[in-house]
């Protein structure tokens, strides 16, 4: 019978060693234990390294912390859009028909928004710096699909009654000025102005050092006012308009649907309930920043479908009353809103990337929780 040589034995021993020693699980910390900046409200237990290697992040989302199912609540879904943007792409002669190209930035911008989140997620406790940049660019890549959902809006939505109005014209050029005001508001409510509030290193976010409140509120207004910003002809279409010109199809039910959990998504984001009333109770399962993420994509999917519904059963009328479909107000647009965000994003991180060496010079608890 065969058997292994003894030195072979042992080379093999330390293989699984060497393996077992990659996939160990790492020590998490108590809220006590991690500097401020990486604090979340009601969340108790189960916080990774604050200095973690970008190995031991990704390896942590093999093991339950309080960030593991942020991520994986968007990394998957991230794959799902990623698989409809290439359906679409490849079954639709999409690049030659510019009426599929709104769809096409719609489906782009949401596999980037759940793919940065959970980048975000994963790498954001590599430093205090690092994770005030990752989620800079999880507040760029919302800013995108905000834009993404008000052209493919444009293209398919809008209620007859306002389709080729004042408001129509202007209705994309102001949702990407809009992407101005969300990321840089969004940006600034964590870490306050670049070079004036701060420098080099933020050992707390500036809601810790100057108004939570106010910090709290300009966030959800980031992303509360894009959106509604955006859904004003179909708010209108929905609820209140009267008459033959209103667009009541099949898709609306699908829109109240997609309506209904953005404002669920909006409530659990500004509430942190249900940790907020047990804290240290949901730290792993539960807490309201996962509910969130799961409001929210399958928000987008109700919002992806109904879209989709509208582009089929309108298309006939809209190719011959709705403005033309162009590169500039489709592709073009995003592309600004992209370097827009990125401008915005490098601004606010400069200061950070270029500063002195990190130190926590008042925590502690960093030192307590070194390996
Ligand atoms: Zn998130």
């Amino acid at each position: 019978m065969f058997s292994l040589s003894l030195p072979s034995q042992a080379l093999r021993a330390v293989h699984l060693g060497n393996m077992f020693s990659l996939i160990k699980l790492q020590r998490v910390f108590t809220v006590h234990q991690v500097p401020k900046a990486f604090h979340e409200d009601g969340i108790i237990s189960g916080y990774r390294h604050p200095r973690s290697s970008a190995t031991d992040c990704v390896l942590s989302l093999f093991q339950l912390t309080n960030e593991t199912l942020n991520v994986w609540t968007h990394f998957l879904p991230t794959w799902y859009f990623l698989w409809k943007l290439m359906t679409v792409l490849l079954m639709e002669d999409a690049w030659y028909d510019a009426y599929t190209w709104p769809l096409l930035v719609f489906l782009f911008s949401c596999c980037v928004y759940p793919l940065a989140s959970s980048c975000a997620h994963t790498f954001s406790t590599m430093s205090a710096r690092a994770r005030h940049i990752c989620y800079f660019f999880d507040y760029g890549a919302l800013s995108l699909y905000s834009l993404g959902s008000a052209i493919s809006y444009s293209a398919y939505v809008f209620p007859d009654a306002w389709v080729n109005s004042t408001f129509h014209a202007y209705y994309i050029p102001v949702a990407v000025l809009n992407t101005i005001l969300s990321t840089s508001m969004a940006c600034y409510s964590r870490v306050g102005l670049p070079f004036l509030h701060y420098k080099h290193d933020i050992d707390e976010r500036f809601s810790e050092r100057q108004s939570p409140r106010l910090s709290k509120v300009l966030r959800i207004f980031a992303f509360a006012y894009p959106y509604l910003f955006d859904n004003i002809p179909l708010f209108y279409r929905l609820f209140l308009c009267v008459g033959e010109s209103c667009t009541d199809n099949e898709a609306n039910s699908i829109h109240v649907h997609h309506t209904l959990l953005a404002f669920l998504t909006g409530f659990l984001f500004s509430t942190h309930l249900p940790e907020r009333l047990a804290p240290g109770c949901f730290d792993y399962i539960g807490h309201s920043h996962q509910l969130f993420h799961v409001c929210g994509i399958i928000g987008t999917h109700f919002q992806m479908k109904a879209l989709e519904a509208d582009m089929v059963l309108r298309q006939s009328q809209l190719l011959v009353t709705a403005p033309p479909i162009t590169f500039n107000n489709t592709v073009g647009s995003a592309l600004v809103c992209v370097c827009i965000s990125l401008g915005i994003i490098c601004l606010y991180s400069v200061p950070l990337l270029y500063g002195s060496p990190e130190t926590h010079p008042t925590k502690t608890e960093g030192k307590k929780c070194k390996h």
